[in-house]
């Protein structure tokens, strides 16, 4: 079936309900990430958002992919979060120079029979992104590939990895470049996926590189560049977290007021009882606030401006409000709302989650206390 930008809202909204709601359940009692995740989402054009037109995408924005992250998030942000990762690296190959990643790889990333995820955390470096060890050393007209990689979004399935390795521990971060590796090549080998608490559609996970050859086109962004671009795309991920927060707490206090209202304690609507009313009124309060960062940071990106303020704050705000408006929500709705079919649980684990990709909250403090 072929979509168009205007019909995306109404496929994304089909995806939600006939896909994510009736198995995000199972999904994550099972504690899985389903390949078939990724062949629904591009049944539904979910995957294509980014790409131009003229490369066989929808053409949208960037504006167009946050009102995705938002809507997917009020019942799973672990599989929005998901879908968005593979849609990246299927948008950044559509435009690439390279014939193969353009014309052979985009096409079957965009159609959900491979996956993409983008590697820079390993086992001992995650805040300090310079610190990475996996090396990439020349050889020939190719480059040889070791180290590891951990707490990689998709890892459980990915097929196509945007991964960052140092050239040259003496440059520091001047010295890391970007490189195109793909799973199903031999020196390549995957872990298993990790046990969370929740949110395990989110299918992080592992791997190694075990003198992992590739070729010079594989090189992404040549040392220098490719640290500079992780930082610049960093602000636009950050806040399609944030927005993905605004989801799954529009989604907490829809499913809590409404349940507060239908049930009564002392003979009146638990709702109406003060402390309880004014407790979803600062959760409502939140959301405004967050949505308002998120849109300021958005237009930003969009517009390819400096975003790297209005990113932190709304990345800092998401980490900070997200977890207890959600606790408020389930407090409302008493033991009932500790029920897993409310999904406010996968939410709490998720809001978790959202605090340290992409840049945990302390990191966030950094990038802000450089504007005072
Ligand atoms: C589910 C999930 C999916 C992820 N997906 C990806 C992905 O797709 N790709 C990818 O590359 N990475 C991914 N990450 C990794 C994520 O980017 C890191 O978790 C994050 O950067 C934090 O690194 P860390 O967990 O190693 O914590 P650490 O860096 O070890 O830090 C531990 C704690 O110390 C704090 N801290 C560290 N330094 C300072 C400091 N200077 N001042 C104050 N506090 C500090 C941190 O904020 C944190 O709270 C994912 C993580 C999770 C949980």
């Amino acid at each position: 079936m072929s979509y168009t930008l205007s019909n995306f809202p109404a496929q994304v909204s089909a995806f939600d309900q006939q896909i994510l709601q009736p198995n995000i359940l199972a999904w994550e009692k099972a504690g899985i990430q389903p390949q078939s995740l990724f062949s629904s989402a591009a049944e539904h054009g979910l995957l294509s958002i980014e790409t131009p037109c003229a490369n066989g995408g929808l053409g949208g924005s960037y504006l167009d992919k946050l009102a995705m992250a938002r809507q997917l998030s009020h019942h799973s942000m672990a599989a929005a979060f998901a879908i968005i990762n593979s849609q990246n690296i299927a948008a950044r190959l559509s435009t690439s120079a390279e014939d193969h990643h353009r014309n052979i790889l985009a096409p079957a990333l965009r159609a959900g029979e491979l996956v993409g995820c983008t590697a820079l955390t390993e086992p001992h470096a995650g805040s300090d992104f310079a610190a990475i060890t996996t090396s990439a050393q020349k050889k020939g007209d190719g480059w040889v590939l070791n180290g590891e990689k951990a707490w990689i979004t998709n890892g459980a399935n990915a097929d196509i990895i945007m991964l960052y390795a140092q050239t040259d521990p003496d440059k520091g971060w001047r010295g890391i470049a970007s490189f195109l590796v793909d799973a199903r090549e031999a020196g390549f080998q995957r872990h298993a996926p990790f046990d969370l608490i929740g949110g395990a559609v989110i299918g992080a996970g592992g791997f190694s590189l075990n003198n992992y050859h590739l070729t010079d086109r594989d090189m992404f962004a040549p040392p220098g560049e490719a640290f500079k671009i992780a930082m610049t795309s960093i602000n636009g991920a950050r806040t399609y977290v944030a927005a993905m927060c605004v989801g799954m707490m529009e989604h907490a206090l829809e499913v809590a007021s409404n349940y507060s209202k239908e049930r009564s304690s002392f003979g009146t609507a638990i709702f109406d009882h003060q402390g309880v009313k004014w407790s979803l009124v600062d959760v409502y309060a939140h959301i405004q606030g967050l949505k308002t960062l998120v849109q300021q940071a958005g237009v930003k990106i969009a517009n390819n401006e400096d975003a790297i303020l209005p990113a932190a704050l709304a990345k800092k705000m998401a980490g900070e409000v997200t977890l207890p408006a959600l606790t408020t929500c389930v407090q409302a709705m008493g033991a009932h709302g500790l029920l897993a079919e409310h999904l406010i649980g996968h939410h709490m684990a998720c809001a978790k989650i959202a605090a340290f990709t992409d840049g945990s909250t302390e990191m966030m403090n950094e990038r802000i206390a450089s504007y005072i």
